[in-house]
């Protein structure tokens, strides 16, 4: 699921992490949720991917060049900007969030998600075989993702292809610009095959981007040539990361045409979710459709959720309890289903909706609640909880662990409920119980056998 969005730059990070962070799997919370590639995946999702055609229009505003381009809905759209643009020779783009387009294929036939073709008419039906299909990528997995809508834009001739990118990492503790004189559709396979021809020039966030890195960048890139330009556009690239809160910026390529001019013919951009109220016109391009349908609801409410394979449910509040949850489940022999954080004060609605999201998946076979109680109120999380199991009329069982504020209460609401909510006050207790009991539904469903789970009263 999350790993389709995988890009180069996340893996070459993904790697610096965890060589700076060993194996210690209490750093895995803190990881970005790209270096589960080889860490176990647990990261609430704290970024905005957004279309290359977004990131044209933020690099376009930021002074760096783009090719002519449009967006298209329709063939007809896309006949349209064609005919409008300066070239004859076009390339149709689908906008899907993932990389490796080029390289891609369509479910319904066409090959490869980043098309030349030489005349509007043309154009149009590209656009009409990717438009409605799902596109497979290296980063997709096999169900691909849809794709909705194409960029049409004017074809250039690259005689060179760079790679640059700026994200905040870790390893260096703030911004670090990555480029490489050998860019393109390539370039994971220079990473692993040539290490050396990728740098990494770190920016001091304080001081922000000076002549000295921009030139450094432009001399390890071979474009003393172009010295004044490329610094400008380093400098222009790295004022765009800053001011728009973004964690990721990559373009592959930016690239020098036979006019020997230079554009960036692909952008790749993430920003911080912590700022949307500050880049509310690029939060408000966000595109649900190419993000996973049950995130995407939690989202609605403010909770944070990520699949996992397991069979056990657990909602929880914070994600270091997530964590502690999850070790615990795996320590009794048991497999989490998800991750479900209600954050800090979700109201009865929110946890409603939790349990909804949460058993909308089959594999979900138990349900764990562990709430510690502090500003969250435990009997917020038993009012949401019992309102839920009654209007879900949930099947599985649900084993409830609360501590701390109003924990009393809660007990006392959950007791006369009369439903099918076991409460324990023990962590461990109630994680062997959870385990327990979705080993035996998962064992009764696989004997097709109805489980009716009561409590004795
Ligand atoms: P992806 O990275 O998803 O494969 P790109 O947009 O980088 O998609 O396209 C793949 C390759 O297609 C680029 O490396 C470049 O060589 C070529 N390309 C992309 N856009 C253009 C363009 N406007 N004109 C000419 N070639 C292009
Ligand atoms: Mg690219």
């Amino acid at each position: 699921m999350a790993s389709r969005r995988i890009g180069f730059i996340e893996k070459l990070a993904a790697r610096s992490f965890q060589a700076s962070l060993g194996s210690n799997p209490h750093h895995v919370a803190q990881l970005p949720r790209f270096a589960a590639c080889t860490l176990p995946e647990v990261q609430q999702r704290r970024y905005l991917n957004v279309h290359e055609h977004v990131s044209f229009s933020v690099l376009q505003k930021n002074n760096i060049p783009v090719p002519g381009f449009g967006v298209a809905s329709t063939e007809e759209e896309a006949r349209e900007i064609a005919t409008s643009l300066d070239s004859t020779d076009v390339v149709v783009k689908a906008q899907v969030l993932a990389g490796g387009r080029g390289k891609g294929y369509f479910k319904g036939g066409l090959k490869g998600g980043v098309k030349l073709v030489f005349s509007a008419d043309e154009a149009a039906a590209v656009a009409g075989q990717m438009i409605g299909d799902m596109l497979v990528t290296k980063q997709t997995g096999k169900k691909g993702i849809p794709c909705n809508k194409v960029l049409v834009c004017e074809r250039k001739f690259p005689r060179r292809e760079f790679y640059i990118a700026i994200m905040l990492e870790r390893a260096f503790g703030g911004p670090v610009i990555i480029a490489s004189a050998q860019g393109g559709i390539n370039i994971e396979e220079v990473a692993a095959e040539d290490p050396d021809a990728i740098f990494k020039f770190p920016v001091d966030i304080v001081e922000g981007i000076t002549d000295e890195i921009a030139e450094n960048i432009a001399k390890k890139l071979g474009l003393e040539n172009r010295m004044a330009e490329t610094v400008a556009v380093i400098k222009n690239l790295y004022n765009a990361f800053i001011t728009h809160d973004a964690s990721m910026i990559e373009i592959n390529p930016y690239a020098e045409d036979t006019y020997g001019k230079m554009y960036a013919l692909d952008a790749k951009m993430r920003f911080d979710d912590n700022a949307w109220f500050r880049q509310e016109e690029i939060f408000s391009q966000r595109d649900d459709s190419q993000e996973d349908a049950k995130e995407v609801e939690a989202a609605k409410y403010n909770l944070n959720y990520i699949a996992l394979d397991g069979s056990i449910g657990c909602l929880v509040n914070g994600a270091g309890l997530a964590m502690a949850t999850m070790d615990i489940i795996k320590l009794h022999g048991g497999a989490p289903a998800n991750f479900l954080d209600v954050g800090g004060g979700a109201s009865a609605e929110q946890v409603k909706e939790a349990f909804k999201i949460i058993t909308a998946d089959p594999q979900v076979h138990a349900i764990m609640v562990n709430i510690f109680g502090g500003i969250m109120r435990c009997d917020v999380i038993a009012q949401g909880v019992i309102a839920a199991a009654e209007e879900l009329s949930l099947k599985i069982p649900i084993v409830v662990r609360l501590q701390g504020t109003n924990v009393d209460d809660a007990k006392a609401l959950i007791a006369l409920s009369n439903l099918r909510i076991l409460a324990c006050d023990n962590l461990d207790d109630a994680a062997k119980m959870a385990v327990k009991l979705a080993q035996i539904i998962t064992m009764a469903k696989s004997a097709n056998i109805d489980v009716n789970f009561e409590i004795p009263v």
